[in-house]
Order: structure tokens, then sequence, then C-alpha cells
């Protein structure tokens, strides 16, 4: 692999290149001002929003939009928004924890990410500066609530086929809009709602027709709401459909240029998907507290629940993959940071550095989306689990927290579609020249082929560790290149391919998570001595082992299913070659974590 070590890489780079760990950022790096606002933050839900869940659930009239105006009230709406506008500019670090604190309150967690991402962010991103200014301080305030209508009956995944239509009227003072939006959360007490639709009619010449947004507001004679739907989880998150019959919009009140609406419609969503992963850690996080607390507790055979392995197993393994998504949750909101520090001090204006650097880092959204959501879905399971009937009884937060946390896996793009994305934009990346895969490629294959290893050379503790993730990478190079070949003969067309798209975004996903612990882990060694390093250890090492099987699994899927019949021993062994890990006593890991665990009595990383 090129051996040049990038303090910040750009998106995707991590594939093909190592990152320097020093300079990553890390949850144990939070300075004092930062954990004050953490603290703020978990105190708000355990008062202002934890003791009034069963009436948030029932979908009381006025209290979560309150609770909002609460939270807008200690500046949390607009923590992300520029001064200049009422809000308090805070680095994009500690915007990430502020969602990661806010991740256990459920229906609350969907109504504030609604409020500060999807709602706010397309006025920020496209507004002019007199809607910026009409309508991002009050929201920044609570006084205005926000919503995003992109998904309708019929589109939902393929948004860009959306009906609603919106004509420009013969006066060209107004566009009049007729459609209909489904699954609209905040629908039932939003003041401002930001409308996709199709540009097209008579006085619109065919260049300015197409998809474009629009902002709406409640009160628009026409405009109208669907009854609250009836769902599984999030019951108190307000979700409707809207229904527009000839609304008439001014044309002050197109966002961004007409045709030009799939711009904002995903680049918006690219925040909007880290945004849910970062909550989602925060969700899983509380629920290990949970699952811990309870297996101390609680007694069987006359003893705690937690002395047993098949527990213990359960608390580390939730433990594990909360410490992945928080390593990989914090990387991102840093290199997010560091794109965006930068375009600044290149002059570019404040919203516009933000969605420039959260477009460069979609890949790594798309990532965090994907595994945010798998590992509260994951470690919710267990915690129901854990408890036993008590998990399945309405009476506490668990029966509740296991069907919220259902919605995240389909929002805000299903995690299939962002595992699509993951592929497409490595491929672009490449096609582009901006990814070199070519380079790696070729010398992995001289190493297969001829036995020629580069000059990699890794010392320290975390030698063997190191030498394991370059060689994941090999893998990832010998896949992609695969398929590349294959559809570049015109063997397949990988748009057909799902299958194989699928497996290789997990790759890529695995690989992304394992670098983040190890330079985690080894910045934790080297600078947090004082921790139990050796816990830490046992994290990094499982973890190792279970995505080595994981990647030859997937690889192997890969191999058997696409690779030529004569190629596939040499692909085979090179698979095994490249995910192989020493033998590690994974069950002696998982108790020494759930030991710390069950001594701390929380997730105590
Ligand atoms: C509670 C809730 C709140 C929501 N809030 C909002 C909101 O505020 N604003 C808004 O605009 N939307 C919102 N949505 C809509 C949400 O974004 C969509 O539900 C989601 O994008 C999926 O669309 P769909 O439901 O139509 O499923 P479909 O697109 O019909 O997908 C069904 C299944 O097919 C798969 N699939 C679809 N296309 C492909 C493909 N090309 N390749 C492989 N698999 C595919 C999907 O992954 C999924 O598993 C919300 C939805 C819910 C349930």
């Amino acid at each position: 692999m090129p051996d040049t070590i990038a303090k910040h890489l750009k998106g995707g780079e991590f594939i093909i290149r190592p990152s320097e760990y020093n300079a990553l950022f890390i949850p144990e790096d939070f300075n004092e001002e930062q954990l004050m606002i953490k603290d703020t933050v978990r105190s708000f839900v355990n008062q202002e929003v934890m003791p009034y869940t069963d009436r948030i659930e029932k979908l009381e009239e006025g209290l979560i939009p309150s609770i909002l105006e609460k939270f807008a009230e200690l500046g949390f709406l607009g923590t992300h928004m520029p001064e200049s506008l009422g809000g308090g500019d805070l680095d994009y670090i500690t915007n990430t924890l502020i969602g990661d604190e806010i991740g256990p309150s459920g229906s609350f967690t969907v109504t504030y990410n609604a409020q500060t991402g999807i709602g706010m962010l397309p006025i920020l991103y496209y507004g002019t500066e007199e809607q910026k200014n009409k309508y991002l301080p009050k929201m920044i305030t609570g006084e205005l609530k926000a919503s995003y209508c992109l998904t309708e009956p019929t589109s939902g995944s393929d948004a860009l086929a959306a009906k609603s239509t919106a004509v420009l009227n013969d006066a060209g003072t107004h566009y009049i809009l007729n459609g209909q939006k489904m699954w609209i959360t905040n629908a039932g007490f939003a003041d401002v709602f930001t409308v996709f639709a199709q540009v097209s009619g008579n006085n619109q010449p065919k260049e300015q027709s197409g998809f474009s947004a629009f902002i709406l507001e409640k009160g628009m004679a026409g405009f109208t709401l669907g009854a609250e739907e009836k769902k599984l989880g999030i019951k108190g998150s307000s979700t409707r459909q809207i229904y527009m019959e000839n609304v008439q919009v001014p044309v002050g009140n197109l966002l961004g240029e007409v045709g030009k609406g799939h711009l904002i419609a995903f680049n918006v969503l690219n925040i909007g998907r880290f945004k849910l992963g970062a909550s989602c850690l925060g969700g899983a996080k509380k629920l290990v507290d949970q699952s811990v607390e309870y297996a101390v507790e609680r007694e069987q055979f006359q003893q705690p629940i937690a002395n047993f392995g098949a527990i213990q197993y359960k608390l580390a393994e939730q433990a594990i993959r909360s410490f992945v998504t928080e390593t990989a949750v914090y990387r991102t909101a840093q290199l997010i940071q560091n794109a965006e520090i930068q375009y600044k001090s290149q002059g570019m204006e404040f919203g516009q550095s933000k969605l420039e650097a959260a477009k460069e880092y979609a890949l790594e959204c798309s990532i965090i989306k994907i595994v945010g959501s798998e590992t509260l879905d994951y470690v919710v399971d267990e915690t129901v689990q854990i408890y036993g009937g008590m998990g399945y009884s309405e009476e506490g937060h668990i029966a509740r927290a296991y069907r919220d946390s259902r919605i995240n896996r389909i929002f805000e793009g299903t995690n299939e579609i962002n595992r699509l994305v993951i592929l497409n934009t490595v491929m672009r990346l490449a096609m582009k020249g901006q990814l070199d895969l070519m380079t790696p490629g070729m010398a992995v294959q001289n190493e297969l082929m001829n036995g020629v290893a580069p000059n990699e050379t890794f010392s320290g503790k975390y030698a063997t560790e190191q030498q394991t993730l370059s060689n994941f990478k090999k893998v990832l190079i010998m896949l992609l290149g695969t398929a590349a070949q294959e559809a570049m003969s015109g063997k397949i067309d990988l748009k057909e391919e799902q299958e194989i798209l699928m497996n290789l975004s997990d790759v890529i996903i695995e690989i992304f998570n394992v670098e983040g612990v190890l330079m985690r882990v080894m910045k934790i060694a080297e600078q947090y001595n004082s921790k139990p390093v050796e816990i830490y250890d046992a994290i990094l090492k499982t973890l190792i082992h279970d995505s080595a099987a994981r990647i030859l699994k997937t690889g192997t899927d890969i191999v058997a299913s696409f690779v030529a019949e004569a190629l596939q021993p040499a692909f085979i062994s090179g698979l095994r070659k490249f995910t192989k890990y020493p033998l590690q006593n994974i069950k002696e890991n998982r108790r020494r974590i759930a030991a710390y665990m069950i001594a701390e009595k929380n997730y105590p990383f």
C-alpha cells in the first residue's frame, strides 16, 4: 500500500492511504468546555425529555414543540449556525457530541435532528441572504419549526422520480404547486416546509425546468396535512402526509436554482445521515449502561446474571460495537471539521464551507449511517435479551427503545441505498483519477503472483495489527480491481450485480472501523496510558479477529460468484493470506472487557 502517511485524508482516501494516529480526534480528547456541554445536554435529556416520554409517545399536542423551544432557549438549535444569524458557531466535533448526547431521547431525537438537520440545512446551504435572514434566526430560537418534504407515495429511494409539480404562473410571480408528500417528520407542528417538485409548463423554458426545491409555509392556501401516521416506533415523532392543491408559492421562495433540486436533496442528506449515526451512537451507549446495570442487579440461580459467560459475551460485544461506532463517528466529525476550517480559510462563505465539507465526506457519512443504525439495532436487541421478560414489558424504556431503533435503517436513505452510495462514490473517485486504485492494485498483484511483498515496516506493540489492516486493504483492492476488470471487459454490469456491491461496501466499512479503532487504541496507549490499555487492546484484537473472519467470508462470496473458475484458487489463497491474524483467546478478551464494564457499572470508554 502507498506508505505516505497523511494527517488528514480526503473523502474515501482511507482505502488506499494510512493516516497519522496521533492526529486522530478521539473522545478521550474532549476538552473542559466540550465536557460541560455534554453534561448540559445529558441533564436536559434526563430532566426535560425522559420524564415526559409517555406523554410524548401519545403525541400530546404542543408537548414536543415546547421541549424543542426549551432546548432552543439553551442555544442548542443554533450551535451549527453562524453568529450573524444568532447561532453559536460551535465546531463540528462539539455539534456531534450534542447529537450523540441527544441520542437516547427516542422521538425527541428525531424531532431535533429533523429541525437542525434536514429542516434548517437546505436554507443554510442554498438560501438567498433574504431567505436565510427570514427563516434561520427564528428556527434557531425555536419560534419556527422546520421539515423536509422529499418522499412521495410512489417515490421513496427513487426520490428524483417525484411527481409533485410546480408551474410558473402567467404573471411570473408564483409557482403553482400540486402533489402529495409522505412520511414528513415534524409535519404536525412545522411552520416551514422545504418541498421538492418538478418544474414544468408552458411558461418555463426547457433549460429552466426539472427537479427543484421550494420553501412553503404553514397556512398557504391549498396546503393541507394528513393524519398522524400510526408507526411501529418513534410514536411521539410527528409524521404526516402533506397535500398541495394549487398552492401559490411566491417566486422568491424558490430555493436554489430551478432544475438543481437534486443537489439540495442529496447534499442535505449527507449531514442528515451523519447526524443520524451520531444519535444512534448515543442511544447505543445508553443501552449498554442499562444492560450492565441490570445484569449486575438481576439475580438468578443465587447470583447476578452478570456472572454468566453468555451475558458477559453480550455486554462485551455491545461495548465493542459501540466503541467502534464512537470511533468512526468522531473520526468522520474531525474530517468534516478540518475540511470546513480549510474551506473557510480560503474565504468560502459559512454555509458553503459546511456544504462542501459534507460533500467531500459523503462516503464516510454513509458509513456512519450504516454503522450507527446497525450497531443500535444489535445493541438494543441484546438489551432486550439481557432484561429477559422485563425487556419485553412496556413498563421500562427498553421495549420503546427496541421499537424506536428500527426506523434508523430505513430513513435518510435505506442502508441498501447507502451501501450503493459507498461503492458508487469509490468508483466515481477512481474514474476521475482522484482515488488511485491502479498503483496499489498492481502492487497487490505483484505480491500475489510473484511473491514480491511491498516494503512495509511496521514496528512497535501494534505492528501485527498495522500489518493486518494493511492486508485487509489489499483484499479490498484485489476485489475492487476484479470487479472493475470484469465490468470493463463487459462480462458483468456492476449495476446489475448489487450483491457484489453490497459485499464490497461491507469490506470498506470493516476497514474504516478497524483502522479507526487501531488508531484510537495506539493513541490511548501513547497519550492516555493511565487508562486500562489492556482493555482497549482486548477490544482491538477481538474486533480484528472477527473482522478478518467477516472479510474472508464476504471475499469468498465475491470470488465464488464472480471470478472465473480458473482464477479462483489464486484469489482464495490471496484472501486467506491477507485475512490471517494470530489466534486470540477472544473468550478471555470479552470476559476482560465485561469485567471492566461490570466494575464500572456502565459503558466505561
Ligand atoms: C418515520 C419516517 C419518517 C420519515 N421522515 C421523512 C422526512 O422527514 N422527509 C422525507 O422526505 N422522507 C421521510 N421519510 C421517508 C424515508 O426517507 C423513506 O421511507 C426511505 O427513503 C425509503 O423509501 P420507501 O419507504 O419508499 O422505500 P422503498 O424505496 O420502496 O424501498 C423498499 C425496499 O427496497 C429497497 N430498494 C429500493 N431501491 C433500491 C435499489 N435501487 N437497490 C436496492 N434496493 C433498493 C430499499 O432499500 C428497501 O429495503 C420518513 C420515513 C419514515 C418511515
